[in-house]
């Protein structure tokens, strides 16, 4: 989402005729897209606006943030650095050019906390997209559910849900321009509720996600994925959708957080481990294999050496293809906050490396299979580790490198998997 936004706002402020820079040490305004999912968010961003004014003793550039913690901490801000000159929350990016006129103008510091404008598009241009063959395309925004250790709802809001005719137009669109690949974004993809009909009359779907999914893959665009899920919201017919539809790919995300249905019940995930598992098995009933990757926070609050070991064996059954696992942390104003944070570091610690240790033993065994076998796989860049390599994503998110050139950016290569890694594959392409 954080990604989103920062297009959105380069949108918005070249149609402005800013000139996007990326170097702070050069630009006349830093502006800091910030995220608070991690620990001590808003810390971290003072030290870098900190930073940023050693760096420029000189001549001070204006500064903003902008973001989850620029709508947690909203006036806050102004009081811990004065050196801000305006804060703007995740529902104000689109009115980022007028908050800036107004610093401008000499109007002294300027907040801006609002819900979107009625009519406001969501539409990017192409020159701010972060990549040139896969475009994001935010479908709600927002989270109802409460979880008891998550700052989201605060931060972004209610849910709330785009048309759908307005999301085939974005995505029509990006087919046209070029793009291979879409990636329908929001915390809760499959929570999809629009106020409105309009724009997928024409399909059947058991929820109005799964309708979508269907009026989306008949657009034609080569490859759609879709993150996050959530298990609630979970429907079978998603899968059922995936069936029918080559282009919708092959991989679901869906954040577990843990294998006890006593912490489930504490964080308010609203189910239990048994409707997660049921999830699991409609995925693996599915015509293609679907990979499936997933969250989990160990340490939460009363979590049991016992409650642990449930979610050890919960890895084990689901044999995740990827695997995000967090220590958690209290978010200040979340009611988990209220609880004692009782796992100590070291244990936390301990648990972390036991579920990572079980997880890349999973994952090598996943992972070791593709050997073998050919993927088709979007040349997204150049390796990182190798200029003489390209690499991209398989159909089922994988990352697959190989011996390649810059000419074969953007197209999708047919490449034979010689290789495994824990994290990713390496092949070579069968043209040349
Ligand atoms: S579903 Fe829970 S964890 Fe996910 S964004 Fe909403 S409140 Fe946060």
């Amino acid at each position: 989402m954080n990604v989103a936004d920062t297009e959105r706002a380069t949108t918005r402020l070249r149609a402005h005729d800013y000139i996007v820079s990326d170097s702070p040490a050069a630009a006349d305004i830093v502006l800091f897209n910030t995220c608070s999912v991690r620990e001590r968010a808003a810390h971290k961003v003072l030290t870098r606006i900190g930073e940023v004014r050693k760096q420029r003793r000189d001549q001070t550039p204006l500064i903003g943030v902008m973001g989850c913690v620029a709508q947690l901490e909203g006036e806050l801000l102004f009081e811990q650095s004065p050196h801000i000159n305006f804060v703007v929350g995740t529902r104000a990016t689109d009115r980022l050019p007028a908050i800036i006129e107004k610093v401008l103008e000499g109007q002294g510091k300027v907040l801006d906390l609002g819900e979107r404008a009625e009519g406001e598009s969501l539409q990017i241009a192409t020159h701010a997209r972060h990549s040139a063959y896969v475009g994001f395309v935010p479908i709600i925004e927002g989270c109802n559910k409460f979880c008891s250790y998550c700052i989201v709802p605060f931060s972004r809001g209610r849910e709330k849900s785009r048309l759908a005719s307005e999301i085939i137009a974005d995505v029509s669109r990006l087919r046209d321009q070029g793009f291979r690949e879409v990636h329908l974004i929001g915390q809760n993809v499959n929570s999809y509720r629009p106020a409105l009909n309009d724009g997928f009359e024409l399909f059947k779907g058991a929820t109005p996600f799964s309708r979508l999914l269907r009026a989306v893959a008949a657009t034609g665009i080569e490859r759609i994925k879709f993150t996050t899920s959530f298990p609630r919201d979970f429907h079978e017919d998603i899968v059922s959708a995936l069936d029918e539809h080559e282009n919708l790919c092959n991989w679901v995300h869906l954040p577990v957080q843990s294998g006890s249905d006593k912490v489930l019940r504490a964080m308010r995930r609203g189910y239990k481990v048994s409707d997660y598992l049921r999830c699991v098995e409609n995925t693996r009933r599915a015509h293609r294999r679907i990979s499936l990757t997933s969250d989990i926070i160990i340490g939460f609050p009363s979590e049991s050496s016992s409650d642990f070991k449930e979610t050890l064996k919960l890895v084990q059954t689901c044999r995740f293809d990827g695997l995000y696992i967090f220590k958690y942390s209290e978010r200040p104003r979340t009611p988990s906050a209220k609880l004692l944070d009782d796992v100590g570091k070291e244990e936390k610690a301990s648990r972390f490396l036991e579920l990572e240790r079980l997880q890349r033993e999973v994952q090598r065994g996943i992972y070791l299979d593709y050997v073998g076998e050919t993927l088709k796989v979007l040349v997204e860049g150049v390796s990182t580790k190798s200029l003489k390599d390209m690499t991209g994503h398989t159909t089922c998110h994988k990352v697959v490198n190989f011996a390649g050139n810059s000419q074969m950016l953007g197209s999708v290569i047919d490449v034979q998997v010689t290789e495994s890694k824990i994290n990713s594959l390496y092949g070579k392409d069968l043209v040349r």
